[in-house]
């Protein structure tokens, strides 16, 4: 309370500085011209004229000063308000409060562009709030499965009287639950260290066609058992940039085929070079996409209603995208449901050569 009285009193102070001095400059002006009128006076140049028009000048200056002086505490109450009124939700975002709005109503262009500035950083503050809070909502939800799952079959566990078996199976949900934790802590540390980061370091030229060949390898464990069909047709391509990163998009993509696609299905990959840029497609037969679901599946932790069940946190094509913008590549999905979905990853050459 006592503050918000300095601060008024500081207010009116500045508005009435501002008064003061427009009354000055006006009062000294006028006590020149008047000066300078006594001087004609002395001089004869007003004797023959009744009433005397020294008079005059003297009531005309009086009113222009007094006029002058009312107009710009007007004025400077009316911009200083706003001022104040600017200070006061400048506070409330201090405190955390970013729903604070101000009437863009000033007619000084600048007072209005500082009013309608402040209106975009704190919606753009909101929409920081939301992202916080939907991250932080999304990211207890992740963890909240597996470490209930750890939590009932460690119990579980204790009995001295289950049979090994059921042990054994119920110690490998235990480790399956961990490694998920492990992934989805990995993909979080990784995903917001990409989003700090706008370069990407370690490059080196390297065959991307064969590593591509890799990542499908790497996925064995994952397709044979669905005995799933692959068509691999890669060009060669030499590549620069950061192998560990590129690995990312093709494990990313390829597993998602994969998960996504029924027993005996089938996934076709193909790399081709085009002018100067590399073209990969991957496209399955799998359960595919509607439309709401391939507006939002780049979004960190989106996972289409039906798919949550199988392994997966919903992180994955948020990491292919943010790191096919790092290369300053693009990714793109065509899906329907039922049919199958193809993604392709489309990445400049030129760039590189001249980057080297
Ligand atoms: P997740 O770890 O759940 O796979 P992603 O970010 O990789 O997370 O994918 C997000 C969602 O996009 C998936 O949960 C799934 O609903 C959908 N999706 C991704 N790839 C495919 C695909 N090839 N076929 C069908 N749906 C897919």
């Amino acid at each position: 309370m006592k503050k918000e009285r300095r601060r008024n009193l500081r207010n009116t102070a500045l508005w009435l500085h501002f008064t003061i001095t427009i009354f000055d400059i006006f009062l000294i002006v006028s006590i020149l011209l008047f000066v300078l009128a006594l001087a004609a006076d002395r001089l004869g140049f007003f004797r023959q004229h009744s009433p005397s028009p020294l008079f005059l000048i003297l009531m005309m200056l009086i009113i222009s000063v007094i006029s002058a002086t009312s107009i710009s505490a007007l004025i400077a109450k009316r911009v200083l308000m706003s001022i104040s009124e600017m200070s006061r939700a400048a506070q409330e975002v201090a405190k955390g409060n970013f729903d604070v709005k101000l009437s863009e109503s000033n007619h000084i262009l600048e007072i209005y562009e500082l009013q309608h500035n402040f209106n975009i950083m704190t919606s753009e503050l909101r929409g920081i709030e939301t992202l916080r809070n939907d991250f932080i909502v999304n990211v207890s939800h992740e963890f909240k499965t597996p470490l209930a799952a750890i939590d009932g079959y460690a119990t579980l566990i204790q009995d001295p009287d289950m049979p090994e078996d059921e042990r054994l199976e119920y110690i490998g949900m235990i480790i399956e639950s961990a490694r998920q934790l492990s992934r989805l802590t990995g993909n979080i540390l990784k995903l917001s260290k990409l989003e700090n980061q706008e370069l990407v370091y370690d490059k080196k030229e390297y065959s991307l066609d064969e590593q591509i060949r890799q990542a499908v390898l790497w996925l064995e464990r994952e397709w044979s058992p669905k005995d799933i069909n692959f068509e691999i047709n890669l060009e060669e391509c030499k590549y620069y940039g950061n192998s560990d990163l590129m690995m990312q998009i093709w494990i990313n993509l390829i597993g998602n085929a994969v998960k996504f696609t029924d027993n005996g299905g089938n996934i076709s990959i193909s790399l081709v070079r085009c002018d100067d840029k590399v073209i990969f497609t991957i496209t399955d037969n799998g359960i595919g996409m509607d439309e709401k679901t391939k507006e939002h599946i780049f979004e960190k932790f989106y996972q289409a209603d039906g798919t949550r069940g199988r392994a997966g946190n919903g992180l994955g094509l948020a990491l292919v995208k943010r790191i096919t913008d790092m290369c300053k590549g693009e990714v793109s999905v065509e899906s329907s449901p039922g049919v199958g979905s193809q993604f392709k990853v489309v990445l400049p050459l030129n760039e590189q050569k001249r980057e080297r």
